[in-house]
């Protein structure tokens, strides 16, 4: 995956991509805002979701050790999983020992991060997602370009095409004379989904929360096809991000009242689904859950970037970041884009291992509009900058960056009073090229040649004043 520039100039290219991104995050930027205003405490609520966050976090081994405890009690088998590949070889075991070639999926952002579908094609396993956006990115053979609304970049039409081309291939096709009409594609969904909850042997699933206390998988959705999941098959895999754990209900009654007002734009969410263990007789009679670190105990090390552990992958952030809504999600080149994509992955994989990695803590503007959004205060903007210094850290020793060898050049003529004074009267020259109009009606000058070209490709560039301070100060002094 190239480094966020190159793979943003790309996709800012595209022009269908950018309408269609600005049509949903505004729908949803809407919706948001009129149920957040309905809720007078809102601003507390946030405050306490940080707060049982952060003390959950600072104390994460007891009550990860808790909630392994009585999810056993209930039945459940607990596996702990230090990467994705670990992860991944626990779902396939599991698939393997019962036989199954197929599994559904309740839509997951852990899976994806691990890259689930793809691990347990190698062992001859199919994922069916059942989540409508997910198996349109599926069918697709798309990657996902939002947390909440994976095929965010997908208009009806296009949905219409893929469904009508591609459903034949996994399972029912498409209906005869499908239109574009969205109960007409959901209604196509419903059915070709349909038949696979009622094969599927095996069931994969994340969660939004994991309730200490009492060994409860928490999951929320919209359509329903998470409950199918839930239910119908005999075996039940959740893989679960450490931090996902909250110690107790009365914690879980906070996020349950943030999550759907931030992510959907709604008072509640259609489904909320619990799970504890096994029931003789009712629903899955076998279930695994599968604690994944991947990178999240490398997070919660850095003292700043692990308030980026709260986070409920709302996706609120991402709603109202300029960048995305520019963008989308696929210039992020991860599964989590946007304003969290953005510290997540580097927090998650550590900085100084790759360039795209490194890439994406600039990936911002810095206007801050994502923490002012983000229902648990993660302040986002604050860990973008100490991730940038992370970053500078680690490729200091190399052949010098254009950027570090302006900036000495910049230190060498700033810290000498006779040598700004020089610098000082080029700039009033160049006053004189300063013939554009800029927004607010200030002078500008037009592009400047390689290597300022790199600067003012992007950037506008006021002209610089006429006459200096200090030649003004001298001026008036006499
Ligand atoms: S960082 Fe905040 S706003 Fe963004 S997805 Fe996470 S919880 Fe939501």
């Amino acid at each position: 995956m190239p480094a966020f520039p190159a793979a943003a100039r790309e996709a800012l290219a595209d022009t269908q991509l950018r309408r269609n991104l600005a049509h949903a995050t505004g729908t949803i930027r809407g919706k948001r805002a009129a149920v957040v205003a309905e809720v007078a405490e809102w601003e507390e609520l946030r405050l306490a979701g940080a707060a049982i966050k952060d003390n959950t976090l600072r104390r994460l081994d007891e009550h990860l050790l808790t909630l392994e405890a009585a999810l056993r009690a209930r039945g459940a088998t607990v596996h702990w999983a230090r990467d994705a590949r670990e992860a991944c070889d626990v779902v396939a075991r599991i698939a393997r020992e019962h036989g199954v070639d197929e599994v559904v999926k309740v839509k997951s952002m852990a899976t994806q991060e691990i890259g689930l579908n793809e691990a347990l094609a190698e062992h001859g396993v199919t994922a069916w997602e059942t989540d409508l956006a997910e198996l349109i990115v599926q069918l697709g053979d798309d990657l996902p370009s939002h947390i909440l609304v994976p095929a965010i970049h997908r208009n009806r039409a296009e949905i219409r095409e893929i469904f009508r081309r591609e459903m034949a291939t996994a399972g029912r096709p498409a209906p005869e004379g499908l239109t574009d009409d969205p109960a007409e594609l959901a209604g196509a969904a419903r059915l070709h989904l349909r038949e696979k909850f009622l094969r599927a042997k095996m069931a994969v699933s994340g969660a939004n929360f994991a309730v200490a206390e009492s060994g409860t998988l928490v999951v929320v959705e919209s359509e329903g096809n998470g409950r199918m999941c839930l239910t119908l098959p005999e075996v039940l895999v959740s893989v679960v991000g450490i931090e996902k754990v909250v110690p107790t209900w009365s914690d879980l009654d906070v996020f349950l009242q943030l999550l759907p007002r931030s992510s959907t734009g709604e008072r509640m969410n259609p489904y909320t689904s619990t799970w504890s263990g096994t029931t003789p007789g009712d629903g899955p009679q076998e279930m695994h859950v599968v604690l994944l670190d991947n990178g999240r105990t490398r997070a919660l090390a850095d003292e700043i970037g692990r308030q980026a552990l709260r986070c409920i992958r709302c996706s609120a952030c991402l709603n109202v970041c300029p960048v995305y809504e520019r963008t989308g999600g696929h210039a992020y080149g991860s599964v989590y884009p946007g304003p969290i994509g953005a510290i997540l992955n580097p927090l998650l994989k550590g900085v100084g291992v790759d360039e795209q990695t490194d890439s994406l803590p600039y990936a911002s503007s810095l206007c801050g509009a994502c923490f002012e959004a983000c229902p648990v205060r993660i302040d986002i903007p604050e860990v973008l900058v100490h991730l940038r210094s992370r970053v500078v850290d680690a490729q200091r020793g190399g052949p010098p960056k254009p950027e570090a060898v302006a900036m000495k050049a910049a230190s060498w003529v700033l810290s000498d009073a006779r040598r700004l004074g020089l610098a000082e009267r080029g700039l009033s020259l160049a006053h004189r090229f300063g013939r554009r109009v800029l927004p607010g009606g200030r002078r500008g000058l037009s592009r400047l040649p390689w290597p300022g070209s790199l600067w003012t490709n992007a950037r506008d560039l006021p002209a610089p004043p006429r006459e200096s301070f200090r030649a003004w100060w001298r001026r008036e002094k006499r």
